[in-house]
């Protein structure tokens, strides 16, 4: 099973990815944990050109899926194949929302690149940390590891939010939203209880 976690910067969706991980776990299943863009030795270094290197829009896209499809081959096709559930840090929804609602890629060409890139593929469920954009700009400004797209303005992070919620409008039997203003302890208990039902399934 592939499992993808998503959310604007300052969402908080890493706290609970490694967590989730080891609950798993815990039920005796190999888990790989792995992330985007990364995941490779490859696809990180791709992650250090596209978080460290100002590049035109279309180039940051198609690196992002140059990204993803290394990563796809490489990491998360094996490790399903041999029934290993994958748990994963951003995927092609963060695409959608960032370079598309974002940055205005338009949504179709994304679509080509997923149609391409996927062939087929989608995660069996997928976690989307809701927070408005200056609740997450506050949580950010309380940290200090910013990358260059955190260091977008409100507006930026406000269509992005716009974008994932609009995803999980037109998909909510894969994409689960979560209000990240409540507490850890909650989101935890609301996870487990999905952990239960994909599990029963
Ligand atoms: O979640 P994490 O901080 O690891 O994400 C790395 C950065 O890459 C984030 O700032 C995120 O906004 C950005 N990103 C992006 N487009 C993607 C995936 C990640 O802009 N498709």
């Amino acid at each position: 099973q592939l499992v993808t976690f998503e959310g604007i910067d300052g969402a908080g969706k890493s706290t609970h990815v490694a967590w989730y991980a080891q609950r798993l776990r815990d039920r005796g299943v190999e888990v790989v944990l792995t992330r985007e863009p990364g995941g490779t030795p490859l696809a990180e270094r791709l992650r250090d050109l596209l978080l460290g290197e100002p590049m035109s829009l279309g180039t940051e896209t198609l690196l992002m899926f140059a990204a993803r499809n290394e990563h796809l081959e490489g990491l998360i096709r094996p490790a399903l194949a041999r029934g290993a559930w994958v748990v994963c840090d951003r995927f092609t929804d963060s695409t959608y929302a960032y370079q598309g609602g974002g940055r205005g890629v338009p949504f179709e060409r994304i679509e080509g690149l997923e149609d391409w890139v996927h062939g087929g593929l989608q995660p069996r469920r997928t976690y989307l940390f809701d927070l408005p954009a200056e609740l997450a700009a506050q949580r950010r400004a309380a940290a200090r590891d910013a990358d260059r797209f955190e260091a977008e303005d409100l507006a930026f992070f406000g269509r992005v939010r716009d974008a994932y919620l609009a995803r999980q409008a037109r998909d909510p039997a894969r994409i689960l939203a979560i209000d990240a203003r409540r507490g850890i302890d909650s989101i935890r208990a609301s996870l487990e209880l999905d952990i239960a039902s994909i599990w029963n399934q």
